[in-house]
Formats: structure tokens, C-alpha cells, sequence
């Protein structure tokens, strides 16, 4: 009996352990950072600890959402000589969120019937690009 309900205790503090490093991980990738990462951070050095380095880890903010941004265009374009350069193009259909890229023509496709038009290759409705 004292064993169970010391498991039934140890598993509520692990749960609500679980809970303060998945808020955490929600401040983290809310500021730019990677969730994943700092969930595991805070799992190891506890989320008071990891919200400290969150906090003394400042200006990088914005360096990580680039570098995010640098490594989803790379995944998507393994052969473009600067995936860099289609960042400004980075964009979402306006239907489904599906994100495209008028640059590169990633998650377009042509409409058959017509030359110029464009569709979003998830839920294939027309595009306007922007102008
Ligand atoms: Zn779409």
C-alpha cells in the first residue's frame, strides 16, 4: 500500500514536472527558439534553470529564427546554390496556410489550362501573387 501510493505521488510530481517543461518550451518558442530543444533542456536542468538560461541567452533571438528559417528553406530546396536569398519570398497560401514560395516555386504548381496562373499544390486553389 505504501509503495503504491508513493508511485501514485512520484507520478503526480513527475506529471506536473512534465507540465512546467512543456510551458517553458512553449515561452521558448514563442521568443524564437526551439521548442524540442529547450523541453529537453528544462527536463534536465529543471525548467526554473532553463528559464534562467532562457532569460541570460537574449539577443540571439532572431539569429535562431534565421537560421530556422535557413534550415526548413535548405531541407526544401537541397539544391539551391543560396537558400538564403529565397527567404523574402517565404509565404503561405492564403486557403490552407500550406507554405510556398513564389521565388523557387515551392508548394506551386501551373494551372494546365493556363499559362500564367498558379494553384497551391495541397489544396489546389487558384493564387493570386501578391503584387
Ligand atoms: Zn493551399
Amino acid at each position: 500500500m505504501a509503495d503504491l501510493t508513493t508511485s501514485i505521488i512520484l507520478m503526480t510530481f513527475f506529471g506536473i514536472y512534465l507540465f512546467f517543461c512543456n510551458g517553458l518550451s512553449l515561452i521558448a518558442k514563442n521568443t524564437g527558439r526551439s521548442r524540442k530543444m529547450w523541453f529537453f533542456l528544462a527536463l534536465f536542468f529543471t525548467p526554473v534553470t532553463a528559464f534562467i538560461f532562457l532569460n541570460v541567452t537574449g539577443p540571439s533571438d532572431r539569429e535562431l529564427q534565421l537560421a530556422e528559417k535557413t534550415n526548413r528553406i535548405e531541407e526544401r530546396h537541397p539544391d539551391h546554390p543560396d537558400p538564403r536569398s529565397l527567404i523574402p519570398h517565404e509565404s503561405n497560401c492564403p486557403h490552407c496556410q500550406a507554405p510556398i514560395n513564389f521565388q523557387s516555386g515551392y508548394g506551386i504548381e501551373p494551372i494546365e489550362s493556363s499559362s500564367y496562373k498558379i494553384r497551391c499544390t495541397e489544396c489546389k486553389v487558384e493564387i493570386q501573387p501578391a503584387a
